[in-house]
């Protein structure tokens, strides 16, 4: 059972084969016998998800259920729960029982499906290996010493270790892509607007972007299909048609032309990943298509230019967390002051400090010319080699990460480093365009994602490429030993 894809899940469902309650129940007790060597989850909802489940099987049995009606799944924590704790991995919002439904999370719900649990995640999705988050770190089940990427590692994890069949993540400059790359799974992240982020804990909002993580392009689209389109609750969502994802996976690839930007076969990249990428590049060709060098100049400053927009809104956003009105208050303030600075200073984890202070500095005056309004004009630079590159070719392909997965603790000391492994995916968040990381071969025992990149809104697409490749290839079937 646990080696079944959504898609499959879904059939048993409607064939009989087994109930939501016991396909639930089945998850749930392998999350409890299994997860302490893997720390995916933070909450575990046994008593809401057997509810769940029994009122789908009752819409099974009334005939008036959907596709998705009885699949359990887990949110990463940021999605804010109803009555459940949302604690997007912080100490900070460790008692924070949400009192409404982030969009995505109650489309689910409309839609039948089942809440196993709340996953793990880098503080405030602050991060590339999940070490940053207040519960201690997510571990890849591919070698449980190394990190499973972030900020949604808890995500990846719990896909990659069968401990939930697919799972919701946030992608603000990699954070999708990159754990899935590191675990072996698929992970897209949407357009910025694609899906709404209300009710989404807000990192850095002109970026962050709500997606799908699964073992399959194809589970991919059934989720996309659930959390895409229009929210009154979000005026940054766009208000564009959603079409049918599972309807467009078919489509043969002949002709597909696809780019190749030379940045991305630059000095930091590991020489296996380079070569994993290209044999999936000529599996490509196999399947029909046609590819070409293309140019993305200033990919490099990707990191600069991201390393202060992302701080400086974070600065913004995260001010409202002051130990006043929900969240942690520190012990015995003497004064308001000592209550702002004590409930700030205890609640939040060193990293998200260091990137207040940074965001703080971009956006003061004197430093904001120099730094913040600089970084907007680099992102316009790249938002504009994207919209170039896409005149010529229909996807972009490339690495996902510059290295399989690292060893827990070899980065954690060492910023800069850390943020380099996101040379590949930040760029596509400052220019809010969707990209995907399948898995496309493995180097050491250790998986490799595949990166494609596609032009607004072409989700459909994107998930078409993935999976005629997936149809072609077994490294999506790839197990972790020992799961
Ligand atoms: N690793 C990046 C960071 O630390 C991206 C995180 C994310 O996408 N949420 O900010």
């Amino acid at each position: 059972m646990f080696d079944l894809t959504l898609a499959e899940l879904a059939k048993g469902l409607q064939k009989r084969e087994f109930s939501s309650v016991e396909l639930t129940q089945a998850y749930l007790s392998r999350i409890h016998d299994k997860d302490s060597l893997y720390n995916s989850y933070i909450t575990v909802c046994d008593q809401q998800a057997l509810k769940q489940a029994a009122a789908a099987d009752a819409r099974i049995e009334q005939g008036d259920a959907g596709l998705f009606t009885g699949l359990p799944i887990a949110h990463k924590d940021l999605f804010c729960t109803k009555g459940i704790k949302t604690s997007c991995g912080s100490r900070i919002l460790d008692n924070f029982i949400s009192p409404y439904d982030a969009t995505l999370v109650s489309r689910f719900n409309e839609a039948g499906a089942v809440t196993l649990g709340k996953t793990n995640m880098d503080e405030f999705a602050m991060g590339s290996s999940t070490e940053n988050s207040y519960f201690g770190p997510s571990r890849n089940p591919w070698d449980t010493e190394r990190v499973p990427g972030g900020s949604s590692g808890g995500s990846a994890v719990a896909v990659s270790a069968r401990l939930a069949p697919a799972t919701t993540g946030s992608d603000t400059g990699g954070s999708i892509r990159q754990p899935a790359a590191l675990c072996g799974i698929t992970g897209i992240k949407p357009t910025y607007g694609r899906v709404s982020r209300y009710g989404m804990v807000a990192y850095a909002s002109s970026f962050d972007q709500a997606g799908p993580m699964t073992r399959t392009a194809e589970d991919a689209a059934m989720m996309l299909q659930v959390m895409a389109g229009a929210d009154p609750l979000d005026s940054t969502c766009a208000d564009q048609p959603v079409p049918d994802y599972l309807a467009g996976l078919n489509t043969p690839l002949d002709g597909l032309k696809i780019g190749l930007p030379k940045e991305f076969f630059a000095d930091e990249l590991d020489p296996a990943i380079a070569e994993q990428v290209q044999n999936a590049i000529r599996e490509y060709e196999k399947l029909g298509a046609s590819v070409q060098e293309i140019s993305l100049p200033n990919t490099r400053l990707s990191i600069p230019a991201y390393y202060i927009l992302a701080p400086a809104e974070a600065s913004t956003n995260l001010s409202r967390f002051d130990g006043v009105r929900y969240g942690y208050r520190c012990a015995d303030p003497k004064d308001l002051e000592d209550l702002y600075k004590r409930s700030r200073g205890e609640g939040f984890g060193s990293e998200v400090q260091r990137r207040i202070l940074v965001g703080t500095y971009a956006l003061s005056e004197g430093y904001y010319d120099a730094y913040y309004r600089k970084a907007q004009q680099i992102r316009r630079l790249i938002q504009q080699d994207y919209i170039n590159a896409l005149q010529q070719v229909d996807v972009i392909m490339g690495p996902t990460t510059p290295h399989p997965a690292f060893r827990i603790g070899e980065k954690s000391n060492d910023p800069v480093s850390m943020y380099m492994e996101d040379i590949f995916t930040l760029s596509l968040n400052l220019a809010g365009l969707p990209g995907m990381s399948i898995p496309c071969g493995q180097t050491a025992g250790l998986p490799v994602g595949l990166q494609i990149i596609g032009n607004y809104f072409a989700e459909a697409k994107l998930l078409n490429v993935a999976h005629q490749f997936q149809l072609a290839t077994d490294w999506h079937k790839q197990t972790p030993a020992g799961i």
